[in-house]
């Protein structure tokens, strides 16, 4: 018996409902902030990520699915869409269009990690980028959009977590004060933090290990080392914030997995039912990463969103969900030249925009009643052979338990009046 591989999942017609409702409400609300749909494809050189990604990240170092192809090309399949959107923005020559371009995706990502509720290889993404400008009025915006879609949504609870990871200006100064202040504390910490401190310093604040807590706790901030630029660029966004009157919790040990991020990080957390992956949604600005792959220097900012965990969010909130429009007609039959009516007559039906099931089979009338009423349609029409001598087609209305005979060109009509 095969299963679907560890870590993936069928997205099954029940949950149909929640992925329609969550998508509509993705591009209603990005092309009210005139974001427009940008798809990279699902696989990449895998030198793109290491180096937008970067190195010493988890996603990098054990989290990538990389192959080789025929043709001997070393291709990863996407564990996150930023790199390549920026790969876009490049190659296409973004940059000589109207600035920011502001764009979306939304679509299959992949990571190999430990399978938990919440966490999955296969999982899904919306990722929303502005590129190509600073003014944090553009942070502000782009937190909005992550903001807006939970409120849209009906989520409860939310709260913005928020830092500034600083610029290439102050940020080598703040990590040389973090890795002073750790090596005083060196035989207390976990052996990953002592490999961080080598690799990439400012991940042993994200660690989740017990002993390491009151050494995080107690750590610098590096919104004590921010430059002028930095602070100005931070001090403007909080007072956006508070303008709006958006809550936000100030974390210091936000600094995102990412090497490329400056200045804002921020991730939106759900106030419950994700128990320990209560991160919705993270972001931030990466001024940085264009330059780094081969592009002229851009600022940018964006945020990711898994869906699959707001879609368990809407389930533990109980959100309600509009249902999606089922078939509310179907076509019943009694004898073979009946059948070959019934089938041109749900074509026509379709054809006129009428949502149409036809009984298959050759079974008895009461069995297609039955189904009829299985599926929860309003009118059963039936075709039999008294209907094909009249030139007639009876309409059963499934509430009222009442039938009447109609002229099968005027059927179309008198079901659209009636739905
Ligand atoms: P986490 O700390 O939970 O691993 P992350 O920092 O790796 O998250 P990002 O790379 O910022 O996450 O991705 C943005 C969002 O994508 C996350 O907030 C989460 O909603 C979702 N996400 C990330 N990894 C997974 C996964 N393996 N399965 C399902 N959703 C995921
Ligand atoms: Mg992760």
């Amino acid at each position: 018996m095969y299963q679907a591989v560890r870590g993936t999942q069928d997205i099954l017609p029940d949950d149909a409902p929640y992925w329609r409702h969550l998508e509509n409400t993705i591009h209603d609300l990005c092309a009210r902030y005139g974001y427009r749909r940008l798809e990279p494809p699902l696989f990449e050189e895998t030198s793109l990520f290491v180096r937008g990604v970067g190195e010493g990240t988890d996603i990098v170092e054990k989290e990538m699915y990389s192959f080789t192809d025929r043709g001997g090309r070393e291709l990863t399949l996407r564990p996150e869409f930023t790199a390549g959107v920026m790969r876009a923005y490049i190659e296409h020559g973004m940059h000589t269009w109207p600035q920011p371009v502001k764009v979306y995706s939304i679509g299959p990502a992949f990571r190999y990690e430990a399978p938990q509720a919440g966490r999955y290889r296969q999982f899904h993404q919306v990722n929303v980028e502005a590129i190509g400008e600073q003014d944090p009025a553009v942070d502000l915006e782009i937190m909005s959009v992550a903001w807006d879609l939970y409120e849209t949504l009906g989520s409860q609870g939310l709260s913005f977590q928020l830092n500034s990871t600083g610029c290439p200006a102050c940020k080598p100064v703040y990590i040389r004060h973090l890795v002073a202040y750790y090596e005083q504390h060196l035989d207390d910490i976990c052996p990953d933090c002592r490999r961080r401190l080598q690799r990439n310093p400012l991940r042993v604040l994200d660690c989740k290990v017990e002993s390491c807590q009151p050494i995080i706790e107690a750590a610098p901030h590096m919104r004590q080392y921010l430059c002028a630029e930095c602070a100005e660029h931070f001090a403007t966004l909080l007072g956006y914030l508070d303008l709006l009157g958006r809550p936000y919790t100030l974390n210091h040990r936000l600094v995102r997995g990412l090497d490329y991020y400056t200045k804002t990080v921020f991730e939106v957390w759900a106030g419950e039912g994700l128990g320990s992956q209560n991160a919705v949604c993270g972001g931030g600005r990466y001024d940085g990463l264009i330059e780094e792959l081969g592009g002229p220097p851009t600022p940018g900012i964006g945020f990711a969103a898994g869906l699959e965990r707001i879609i368990l969010t809407m389930k533990a909130q109980g959100i309600a969900i509009p249902q999606l429009p089922a078939p509310q007609v179907l076509v019943a039959h009694r004898g073979a030249a009946a059948k070959a009516r019934a089938v041109v007559l749900a074509s026509e039906l379709r054809a006129a925009g009428i949502a149409t099931l036809l009984a298959f089979g050759q079974r008895s009338l009461k069995a297609q009643m039955r189904e009829a009423d299985r599926a929860g349609v309003r009118f059963t029409l039936i075709l039999g052979g008294d209907e094909l001598a009249a030139g007639e087609v009876t309409v059963r209305d499934m509430s009222a338990a009442e039938q009447q005979r109609v002229a099968p060109a005027e059927i179309a009509g008198w079901l659209k009046r009636r739905l």
